[in-house]
């Protein structure tokens, strides 16, 4: 068993063990309901065939159908989609959108193969997962190194086998077949959301702070924007090439025109390069890690100065050193709810493929916020009401939802 699914199985009995749930089904939340672990040979540019290996983790469909994303990464394993469908589960029911959670991965590095053969690998992909999703039954969306274009493909492929056009098949589309408008930024939107309710709570000015943000991608680049669009001082960002930190603050757009012509972040001329490790440990009030899961451990945890630690990626802090930061005093948003704005696009995004009917920015914008607004006070006042830290009140919520659907579905 790895890391990921010991610490999803620990914080579910941490939150058991705080509040009794009277629901004996409960205890299927700690298996997925399907696993697909599928094989499959792809024709590479220079004519050779290359063997892909992929998976689509079914969690729950309790509360609604499954939705996940789907990782392209060449790390990825079985426990890791586990962990990441369970977390996918807990965070539609914190949310409060009528979904179960799952998540898929493919065994590629997107940096080592062509724009041809992610299409092949994409398509390929599709097709041996087809009969499992769709609209009612389970919904795709992108995470790390997959993207609109990657979603296209899918929708693409599934529309094929289908025999019509079927955008609500999956989300996070381009616009031009489908997607919503504010799903590109929704991740990072809703973060910040999180944040302002979090800050009013604190009684806290925004512009006292200062951000460290892990990860340059549709998460930490979008937050690192949104930071620096309301003049906040974000002192440092990162990519997996390199860390880039100036005490007095970046100028986010020039990283953002330097990353999209160079394509990494290393190398940025006029500030001082540090290592992701460094980044976790800067001065800062604020730490955003927006990349992979497990970097903040036992190893590192007494070596972390922020007060405030906003997990806009999945899982980067593992248990045991969130106890010890709850001890310390310092403030966890738990990913549950600090990257939920993602999937509650999504889910925007899903019906209005089904009502065929489309909605302005401000609508998406409005919506959103009311949804994490509802979110974040049912946290916050669970966190209060039992003395546990944000994450145990997010579990308590979203296992109380499970249980009551549950409950009245019966076994
Ligand atoms: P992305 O592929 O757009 O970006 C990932 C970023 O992480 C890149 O900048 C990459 O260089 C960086 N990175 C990779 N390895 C790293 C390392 N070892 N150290 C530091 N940085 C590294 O992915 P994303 O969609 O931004 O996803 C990032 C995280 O946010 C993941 O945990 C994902 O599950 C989570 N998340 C994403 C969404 C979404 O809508 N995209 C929604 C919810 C949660």
């Amino acid at each position: 068993m790895t890391s990921e699914i010991r610490e999803a199985l620990a914080q579910f009995d941490l939150a058991c063990g705080v509040y009794d749930f009277e629901c004996e089904e409960l205890e299927m939340l700690k298996y997925p309901q399907r696993i697909i672990e599928i094989a499959f040979p792809v024709r590479m540019d220079d004519g050779s065939f290359r063997v892909i290996q992929g998976y689509r983790v079914q969690h729950s469909d309790v509360r609604g159908p499954y939705k996940g994303g789907l990782r392209f990464h060449p790390e990825i394993d079985l426990d890791e989609m586990k962990a990441l469908a369970f977390w996918m589960t807990i965070k539609c029911a914190v949310a409060d959108i009528p979904y179960g959670g799952a998540k898929g991965g493919i065994k590629v590095d997107t940096k080592k193969v062509s724009k041809g053969e992610l299409e092949r690998i994409t398509r390929a992909y599709t097709r041996h997962i087809a009969e499992f999703i769709g609209p009612e039954k389970d919904i795709p969306a992108p995470d790390m190194y997959t993207n609109p274009q990657i979603m296209a493909w899918v929708m693409d492929e599934y529309s094929h086998i289908v025999g019509h056009n079927t955008p609500a098949a999956v989300t996070g589309k381009p616009l031009e077949i489908g997607g919503s408008l504010g799903r590109d930024t929704a991740t990072a939107q809703g973060g910040y959301y999180v944040l302002e309710m979090l800050f009013r709570e604190l009684k806290i000015k925004a512009a006292d702070m200062t951000f460290a943000v892990q990860g340059f991608g549709n998460a930490g680049m979008n937050m690192a924007k949104i930071l620096a669009s309301h003049k906040l001082k974000v002192a440092a960002v990162s990519d997996s090439t390199a860390g880039i930190y100036n005490p007095k603050g970046l100028e986010i757009e020039k990283l953002i025109t330097y990353k999209q012509k160079n394509g990494k972040l290393a190398g940025f001329p006029g500030a001082k390069t540090i290592t992701n490790e460094e980044l976790l440990e800067l001065p800062v009030k604020v730490l955003i890690p927006a990349a992979l899961e497990s970097v903040i451990t036992d190893v590192n945890v007494d070596k972390i100065k922020a007060n405030i630690i906003m997990e806009l990626a999945n899982g980067p802090i593992v248990m045991s050193a969130c106890q010890k930061l709850h001890k310390r005093g310092v403030l966890v948003v738990p990913d549950v709810l600090a990257n939920s704005g993602g999937v509650i696009v999504s889910y925007f995004e899903w019906v209005q493929n089904l009502r065929h009917f489309y909605w302005d920015m401000a609508k998406v914008q409005d919506h959103l916020k009311v949804q994490l607004a509802k979110a974040f006070a049912d946290v916050w006042q669970t966190a209060k009401k039992y003395d546990v830290n944000m994450r145990t009140g997010a579990y308590i919520v979203a296992l109380g939802k499970i249980t009551k659907a549950l409950n009245v579905r019966g076994t």
